[in-house]
């Protein structure tokens, strides 16, 4: 069986397979009108997103399938401490695909490991969110025409940022990438995904202090929010914040075909006299991520019968029970009495991850 937990469980080729896909149901919505009928997608959703869970329940019924589910953790059997192997196993008798999203750390993981159905990560507390990283590039193929051959500018908090973190790391499977980092001292990129990702997968990039002096090279600005509570001290803020606040004097620079992309919601980084301009791709973004998920459903539930793309979900040397994970907010720690803690060496050859949330160890 084949998941989404992590965007890295793709495959360059099956990337393209999933874009190329959205690609022709966007061409022919007919088409596609009823390939899901029968069908019924479960969303399970233990934090409320409204966003992500409509966009999933929209793009089942433009298949013609059906969505059943829960948007809320309190008006579940979850309230009663069910486990989420044991949840799965249950809605495995419902539903032939499952959604989850949830705060816990690492739960679509054990979802998945307990699955009779595809299981999608539709977001796990800080740690993945592969359907927004499939919307981005999809969103940057159908306005440039290209996933290769770029220059990316990631602008605004660059450190907690995970949809940040995930962008790069699937562009490194991509030719030709380089990434420009726009970010305040405190929200430059993490240590570990510079090493990890941009030495090691051979991504180039640089780190620039302001939009302005980088802005006329980039063919994608990816724009985050700037949250104040992430500022030790308040005056830092106020004295950088305009320096990542994106508006329409700003992209006179810019190039013709640039395309500025944004995960939403926004707060003031990009000033709303930018809404009109062409390059603003944002809004475009929204309704890819419908048709993304359209495809990664069509795909997950066409490998779900083929068993030679099968692909184990855990690989590797993994040291089982012998550690405590140092995230409280992992699931090796929430269900401690029904999820063995595992951990395997770090990429960087630096100790111990955690495979459920890649946290290290507790010391
Ligand atoms: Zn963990």
């Amino acid at each position: 069986m084949r998941h989404l937990i992590e965007p890295t469980d793709l495959s360059s080729a099956e990337l393209d397979e999933i874009l190329t896909l959205a690609l022709d149901i966007i061409a022919n919505r007919e088409k596609y009108s009823e390939v899901c009928k029968g069908k019924k997608l479960a969303t399970l959703f233990y934090e409320p997103s409204t966003r992500t869970r409509l966009s999933f329940t929209s793009a089942m019924m433009e298949l013609g399938g059906n969505v059943l589910g829960f948007s809320d953790a309190n008006s579940s059997s979850v309230s009663k401490g069910e486990t989420v192997a044991d949840t799965t196993k249950v809605i495995n008798c419902f539903a032939d695909i499952i959604a989850m999203r949830h705060p816990v750390e690492g739960a679509p993981l054990v979802s998945a490991l307990n699955s009779r159905t595809p299981v999608i990560n539709a977001g796990d507390g800080s740690h993945a969110h592969p359907t927004q990283t499939l919307t981005d590039l999809l969103t940057i193929k159908r306005e440039l025409g290209r996933t290769d051959n770029l220059t990316i500018g990631f602008c605004g908090d660059l450190k907690f940022g995970r949809t940040v973190h995930s962008l790069i790391k699937a562009l490194s499977k991509f030719k030709n990438i380089n990434v420009v980092l726009i970010a305040p001292e405190e929200l430059r990129l993490p240590g570990y995904m510079k090493q990890e990702v941009c030495d090691k997968l051979g991504v180039p990039y640089r780190e620039v202090k302001s939009l302005e002096e980088v802005i006329g090279d980039l063919d994608v600005l990816y724009m985050t929010r700037v949250q104040k509570e992430r500022f030790l001290d308040e005056e830092e803020y106020e004295r950088v914040k305009d320096c990542f606040v994106l508006t329409a004097d700003k992209l006179r620079d810019a190039k013709p075909e640039m395309r500025i992309l944004h995960p939403l919601p926004r707060v003031n980084e990009i000033a709303t006299d930018v809404d009109a301009d062409p390059r603003a791709a944002y809004f475009r973004q929204v309704e890819n991520g419908k048709f993304v998920r359209m495809a990664l459903i069509l795909k997950l539930l066409e490998w779900a019968q083929q068993p030679e793309r099968d692909r184990a979900l855990i690989s590797g040397d993994v040291i089982k029970g012998e550690h405590i994970c140092s995230n409280p907010k992992c699931i090796s720690n929430t269900e401690a009495h029904a999820v063995e803690s595992m951990l395997r060496p770090s990429a960087d050859g630096n100790g111990l991850r955690c495979v459920y949330c890649e946290h290290r160890p507790a010391k």
